[in-house]
């Protein structure tokens, strides 16, 4: 290894941990009960072909093989050593692997920092010592590596109890032990192997994007998969990102936490709906991370995308054996946004031969054909759907029919061969089983229901629709160095802020009592808004604190006078720091616009539907900032109210523009403040019709207390 300080890339670490030259089991026995016992029986049962070190000072040797009694005495220093010992052993045990020049160490023993305080101090000192002797480490708390393209077994779960490790182009990498190993047994199960998977455990020193480095820089792997729980280094997440995209390598990930909590305790109604997992989507999004919410299906995509590599997917044929199951499948796929292919009319003519008038379509069903069995005219019909050009993607979605085995072997035999991406979804039970076995043989992944088919089949569409964002350029005229604020800002200070932005927002001013309420907004136009100013109260309208529609400065007094009095009721104790007289806007789409700067991954602005919807509707689309106006653009139409904002039942399209124009001059000014700026939010912002312009009504920031 290279002297420390000076750069390396991590790969040429971990290709010398994946694939040691040497492996030290610490405390390796016979004994089947024992971790020890279990690994060391593993890593000679699928053919590690280096040398083995068992450790293990009460034996002269184990199957054959000689037994050193502490790492010091192997013969050389072993490139890898893996440990699943008594906690208060590991650091002793750490220091001696470090002293003998052992390369990596797998601590396999938890109770570190997943342990509170004490434990993440002495996982310090592990990481400490390891440094200090150049050595890697993987965990602790973690359950190890499988690699078979490596033959190299360095885990006791009991799925590697197998015949022989399948090897397939999908590296796995994942922040669960548990989890790593039932997916590698699920997949195993139909057929489907890695070429390396890798529990990271608490990433005490090497961290999951150590390993998504090494495996996309890694020949044997063509889609990397990855269980995430937390990120611990965002910047290198992107950088990587882009790395896979540029290799071709598609990167899938699940994400636990997707419904984290943190969000109730928000501010705004920015911060609750853009919470930490939102911010990783719209990272991934951006960057072409394909986020997944179930692994079974992101293991199914892998191995589809690991038959097809680079292939792009964005409309599906369905051929099926029942009218009823093709007609689900079509719904659910459209409930996904995923086109079917229409058939070009060669396609449609081949069909006819074999099927009865009109349905010769998209989906195709076994069941319509003119004469004979469903497994007479399978192949001849996933023939004629492989050679539509338009076609992308085939599922097959199989349900209970007469000879269902034949049916699955036939579709397969002409699917393989056709070199069009294909993803099978055999939904009964053990009637289907004899169908199962015949694709296992074949070597092809399935899903044993719809929703794990369409969640596969929607990501590889996402992955391929995947473009890189349009670089977001700074609009002419910003602040170049906006003044931050402290604490909360009320709506005044807020507006004030956003029109420095160049943000539109309605005109008003802050009156101490009724009287100069009235005096100020003879100085406005007509219809006016009144609304109160307490830094105690968060939604004015909750409490009475907004009173629309106001005709003239007697009817602004009189709304002052009462809401003092509604306020009193209502928030007993609020304090009054006055009484916001604002012009009324025309009415429109209401939405929210806001920014969240995220911990981890900085500002990321948030464009949703707006006013009273906010919490009805979570209809939101996220992307970090600064965005372009392209960007700006894609998001308001993801939204639900997109469709409402583009014009519908009689109603003219939405200013697009000046609402998009709007999302990318908040997002500038919370890069631009993202050193100070927690949260800013826009709700409503009053978008009007097509020229006619957007308007910011209600706002409020948050910004850092202290310095
Ligand atoms: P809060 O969100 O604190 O309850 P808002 O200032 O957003 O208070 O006002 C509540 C609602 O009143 C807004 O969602 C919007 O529908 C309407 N509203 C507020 N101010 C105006 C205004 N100046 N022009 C038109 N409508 C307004
Ligand atoms: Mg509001």
């Amino acid at each position: 290894m290279s002297v420390r300080g000076e750069f390396r890339s991590v790969t040429a670490d971990l290709k010398a941990l994946l694939a040691p030259r040497s492996v030290a089991v610490i405390g390796a026995s016979e004994d089947q009960s024992k971790f020890g016992g279990r690994v060391f029986r593993m890593l000679l049962k699928h053919g590690y072909d280096g040398a083995i070190y068992p450790i293990n000072p009460n034996r002269p040797e184990l199957f054959g093989l000689k037994t050193y009694p502490d790492i010091a005495a192997t013969p050389q220093p072993a490139d890898m050593v893996v440990m699943a010992i008594p906690q208060p052993k590991v650091r002793p045990t750490i220091a001696a692997c470090a002293a003998a020049g052992v390369k990596g160490a797998i601590i396999i023993t938890s109770k570190f920092s997943d342990a509170g305080p004490e434990g993440a101090a002495e996982e310090a000192e592990l990481v400490r010592i390891a440094r200090a002797g150049d050595m890697r480490l993987i965990g602790p708390n973690c359950l190890g590596v499988i690699s078979p393209a490596n033959r190299v077994v360095l885990c006791s779960s009991p799925a590697l109890d197998v015949e022989r490790l399948i090897e397939s182009p999908i590296g796995f990498v994942s922040q669960s032990g548990a989890l790593m190993a039932t997916i590698f047994d699920r997949a195993h199960g139909q057929g489907i192997g890695f070429s390396h998977c890798v529990s990271v455990g608490n990433q005490a020193d090497l961290e999951l994007c150590d390993f998504v480095e090494y495996l996309i820089d890694d020949d044997r792997t063509q889609v990397i998969c990855s269980y995430v729980e937390g990120i611990k280094d965002p910047a290198r997440l992107i950088r990587l990102a882009d790395r896979a995209r540029e290799r071709g390598k598609p990167w899938l990930m699940v994400k636990a936490g997707r419904t984290g909590a943190g969000a109730a305790a928000a501010y705004s109604h920015t911060a609750s709906l853009a919470g930490s997992f939102r911010a990783l989507e719209a990272v991934c999004r951006e960057r072409g991370i394909v986020l997944m919410d179930d692994t079974d299906a992101m293991i199914l995509l892998a191995a589809s995308m690991a038959r097809f590599p680079g292939r792009k997917v964005a409309n599906v044929a369905i051929v099926t054996t029942s009218g009823g199951g093709g007609a689900i499948t079509a719904d659910r796929l459209t409930d996904k946004g995923i086109p079917l292919a229409r058939f070009q009319p060669k396609t449609a003519a081949r069909l006819d031969v074999v099927y009865s008038p009109g349905q010769a379509n998209n989906p195709v069903d076994l069941g319509g054909r003119r004469e004979g069995e469903a497994v007479d005219i399978a192949g001849a019909t996933m023939q004629a759907v492989a050679d539509d050009e338009t076609v992308d993607a085939t599922l097959f979605a199989i349900t209970t029919a007469p000879s269902v085995s034949g049916i699955a072997a036939n579709l397969a035999d002409a699917a393989i061969p056709a070199d069009k991406p294909f993803i099978f979804v055999l939904q009964p039970g053990r009637a289907a089983d004899k169908a199962r076995q015949e694709l296992i043989n074949r070597g092809l992944p399935f899903a044993n229901n719809l929703d794990e088919a369409i969640r596969a089949l929607a990501g590889w569409v996402d992955w391929s629709a995947w473009k890189p964002a349009a670089q977001a350029s700074r609009p002419a005229a910003l602040p170049d160095a906006p003044a931050a604020g402290t604490g909360a800002l009320g709506e005044a200070e807020t507006k004030a802020l956003l029109a420095s932005y160049g943000i539109p927002v309605n005109r008003g001013a802050i009156a101490a009592d009724a009287a100069e309420a009235a005096r100020i907004s003879a100085g406005f136009a007509y219809p006016q808004v009144l609304k109160i100013v307490s830094s105690d109260i968060v939604h004015k309208s909750d409490v009475g604190g907004v009173v629309l529609d106001l005709a003239d400065a007697a009817a602004v007094e009189a709304a002052a006078a009462r809401m003092a009095e509604t306020i009193a009721t209502r928030q007993p104790g609020a304090r009054i720091q006055g009484y916001l007289v604002q012009e009324m806007a025309a009415s429109g789409i209401e939405l929210i616009v806001g920014v969240n700067n995220d911990p981890q991954f900085g500002p990321i602005v948030m464009v949703g539907a707006g006013g009273v919807l906010v919490e009805l509707i979570e209809d939101v689309a996220l992307a970090p900032a600064p965005v372009s106006p392209e960007t700006a653009r894609a998001m308001l139409a993801r939204l639900k109210i997109g469709k409402l904002l583009g014009g519908i039942r009689g109603k003219g399209p939405a200013d697009i523009e000046a609402a998009a124009d709007v999302i990318v001059r908040a997002s500038w000014l919370a890069h631009d403040l993202r050193g100070s700026l927690h949260e800013i939010d826009i709700n409503p912002l009053i978008v009007r019709g097509a020229g006619q312009g957007a308007v910011a009504v209600d706002g409020r920031a948050l910004f850092r207390t202290e310095g």
